[in-house]
């Protein structure tokens, strides 16, 4: 019989989740709801650690040697974590039974990964894979959408191995419980060698999530397929009624003769949503908002310091302040500390139930706990700030290398979070690096053209030193 615990109350602690962390080197993990639930469909590894509490906690194992449970710690603490590597593209056993990379198959991964941040969906990705024989990892010639997605969500392949939930333990009855997936998760790093950079890593996940939003709008009503063909598919939206802005191939008639034309136009004014709202806001035509794209880059090219205090702005807001920077430092220093006590006393345990040990773990383990939910929030602002920063630095290389005169849909891409469509053809574009700038879609004379396209001569030599300068501090 355990002796309820005198110094809480015995509703307020149930159950209680169990983190052990490495006292090595370990990441808080600041997951949206949409991305928990992918990692939900990774594979437990926390089958070690379910070990140790309970070889501890629960009655029957208290025939264990103290040695075994000792070790089961020892083994935890140097990350040791259930990886199966059979099927596992990318990852193969060496005699050692150490993890090692399948250099062919991470060519494969390598490429998944690119193919989505040039803008390709997961199912044009399933499809090239297949077009060129490529095998799954269990041999499968059949690519899905699916199998695709599940892969680009891996984070195994950073190299870090996620120890996860599962491990919700009732002290009171021993009964171990699952976890609901609602508390924070941590991850082991270079627990293996990594395939993907955790920047690539996150970009996709960025992207995944970007484009989860703009296929689920938040009434789920008007969802649309990403395709990535065209580059403008799910990232315009319309001023007027919020909704998605989708193409459309029309046709004109100009000297008596039919001729087609590809224009972006609101969902519902065109009539293509099933939603009962009324949206009159007009089309423009794509060769106009890719024409206004390259007007509006070659604006930036001139004015990159007003970019750069503008970004810095929007960095500003996220950044974490040098008292937040300590804090963060001194979080990290805490946990580990208590990760150690939680391992410590974990292998001091004889294996019998005892109320004081478990009172013990239980104040740990709730002390970790609101550790780690204030550790979250901060490197959650601190992610945001690297994230910003980066496509700052993306964006000035781009404008300082930017000579074409023709539309890139990668650039595109890779600098344009979204973008508004209001009327009278003004389009907003928000850029990833957090700056809002704003452009004509409206359609231009030859002549029109022709006249702007020779005053970019001069922007186009020039160089801003913000690269450099960046380089030499
Ligand atoms: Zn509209």
């Amino acid at each position: 019989m355990n002796t309820p615990d005198p110094l809480q109350s015995a509703d307020s602690v149930k159950s209680t989740q169990v983190y052990i962390l490495t006292s090595t080197q370990f990441r808080l993990s600041s997951y949206t709801h949409a991305e928990r639930e992918n990692l939900d469909t990774l594979e437990s590894s926390s089958e070690l650690i379910i070990t140790i509490i309970s070889s501890i906690a629960q009655e029957e194992s208290k025939n264990l040697s103290a040695n075994v449970s000792w070790g089961f710690t020892k083994r935890f603490s140097q990350g040791v974590v259930h990886m199966p590597t059979t099927y596992f593209l990318g990852y193969d056993r060496d005699e050692e039974d150490n993890i090692v990379i399948n250099e062919a198959e991470a060519e494969v991964v390598r490429r998944i990964f690119r193919e989505l941040l040039e803008g390709k969906g997961a199912t044009l990705i399933a499809k090239g894979l297949m077009e060129d024989g490529i095998l799954t990892a269990r041999g499968n010639p059949t690519w899905t959408n699916d199998s695709v997605l599940k892969l680009l969500r891996n984070e195994r392949y950073t190299g870090n191995a996620i120890c996860q939930k599962t491990v919700t333990l009732d002290f009171l009855s021993h009964k171990r419980t699952k976890n609901n997936n609602h508390k924070p998760q941590y991850l082991v790093r270079n627990h293996h060698p990594a395939i993907i950079s955790e920047e690539t890593y996150n970009d996709v996940q960025k992207e995944l999530a970007r484009r989860y939003l703009m296929q689920h709008d938040p009434d789920l009503k008007y969802a649309t397929q990403y395709s990535g063909k065209a580059p403008f598919s799910n990232m315009l939206f319309c001023g007027d009624c919020g909704r998605p802005v989708t193409r459309r191939r029309l046709t004109s008639k100009r000297n008596r003769a039919y001729f087609h034309f590809t224009a972006w136009q609101c969902r519902v004014a065109s009539q293509r949503s099933k939603e009962d709202i009324e949206c009159h806001s007009k089309y423009v035509w794509e060769e106009a908002l890719e024409d206004g794209f390259v007007r509006l880059l070659y604006e930036m090219k001139g004015e990159i310091p007003k970019i750069i205090e503008d970004a810095n702005k929007a960095i500003e807001i996220v950044s974490l302040t040098e008292e937040e920077v300590s804090r963060l430092k001194e979080l990290e220093e805490k946990i580990e500390v208590v990760a150690d006590q939680i391992s410590e006393l974990a292998s001091r345990s004889s294996g019998r139930s005892n109320p004081v040990y478990e009172a013990n773990l239980r104040h740990l383990v709730y002390e970790q706990e609101i550790l780690m939910m204030e550790h979250e929030s901060l490197s959650k602002n601190k992610d945001e700030s690297l994230y910003l920063q980066r496509h700052l630095d993306e964006l000035i290389e781009i404008l300082d290398d930017l000579e074409s005169d023709d539309f890139n849909a990668e650039i595109f891409k890779k600098i344009v979070e979204r973008g508004t469509l209001y009327e009278d053809y003004r389009v907003e574009f928000m850029f990833k690096c957090g700056i809002m700038r704003n452009t004509s879609a409206a359609r231009r004379t030859e002549e029109e053209k022709q006249a702007e396209i020779a005053m970019r001569d001069k922007t186009r030599l020039f160089r801003h030193k913000y690269l450099l300068e960046k380089a030499s501090v």
